[in-house]
């Protein structure tokens, strides 16, 4: 069974010990290919670095994270220099983000995570890219902004959804739009559980989210992309079908959605 990561930020520094292992680990769960998405400047040379040493292995994204954005008065030098590498292409980027917009922690930046989300979803289609979308207590928000693009021909994932059936029917019309599934759906009381029951299963694709969200039984541990199977099997009995064909669809869906042949 082959498996693809399309969500780890394997470039952390909680990685710096066994970094390699890690990758080691994820090969022999099956898992193929990790995709990494940026969050802002203090990580971006981390993640040139590990796209850089696993070309076969690590595909970079470029991004600008919406929390960065909070509190932070040097946010559009950093959208400045995401479009720079994104034309510099010190490594091939497979995506835009992660962007979005994160109101979990405060409102207050509201405003700068709506320009710095309209700013890459622009890169995102002059790039001709797939868009990583982060949305935490911000649905409705998210929703109304991507309304805008609505014939703009935008595609990508909202990753870690953890919306309804509701937010995943309305966010499915919004553009080529997959869902990325994380350890969240297995969960005990998980909410997540039922929506991911209801979904189709072409519309998924999975992710570790590592080294956050670990699934069951690793909470309180390090994720890292060799759980992502644990993911897959918890699809696997909601929606009442084999892992392996979980991982085969979700495997072709994160191709496509990235463009790998
Ligand atoms: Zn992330």
């Amino acid at each position: 069974m082959e498996y693809i990561d399309t969500h780890t930020h394997l470039y952390d520094e909680r990685f710096d010990g066994d970094r390699g292992e890690a990758i080691g680990r994820a090969t022999q769960a099956g898992v193929s290919r990790l995709f990494l998405p940026a969050t802002d400047s203090a990580s971006h040379g981390a993640l040139i670095a590990l796209a850089k040493a696993y070309p076969a292995r690590c595909y970079a994204m470029m991004g600008f994270h919406p929390t960065s954005a909070n509190d932070n008065p040097r946010w559009r030098e950093e959208l400045e220099l995401v479009a720079r590498l994104l034309d510099e292409a010190p490594v091939p980027f497979y995506a835009i983000g992660e962007t979005g917009l994160d109101l979990y922690w405060s409102r207050d930046f509201l405003r700068e995570q709506e320009e710095a989300l309209r700013f890459q979803i622009e890169l995102a289609l002059s790039h001709d890219l797939p868009i990583v979308l982060h949305v935490r207590e911000a649905f409705e928000e998210t929703i109304a902004l991507l309304s805008d693009y609505r014939t703009r021909g935008l595609r990508g994932v909202f990753h870690s959804f953890a919306g309804t059936t509701d937010h995943y029917r309305r966010m499915r019309t919004l553009g080529d739009f997959r869902f990325g599934i994380g350890g969240v759906v297995t969960y005990k009381n998980a909410k997540l559980a039922p929506v991911v029951a209801e979904m189709e299963l072409a519309d998924l694709v999975l992710e570790t989210d590592s080294p956050y969200l670990p699934p069951v039984p690793h909470r309180g541990e390090r994720n890292e992309s060799a759980y992502l199977p644990l993911i897959a099997t918890k699809i696997a009995e909601l929606q009442g079908i084999s892992p392996e064909t979980v991982a085969q669809t979700t495997t072709e869906t994160a191709l496509r959605l990235f463009r790998i042949e």
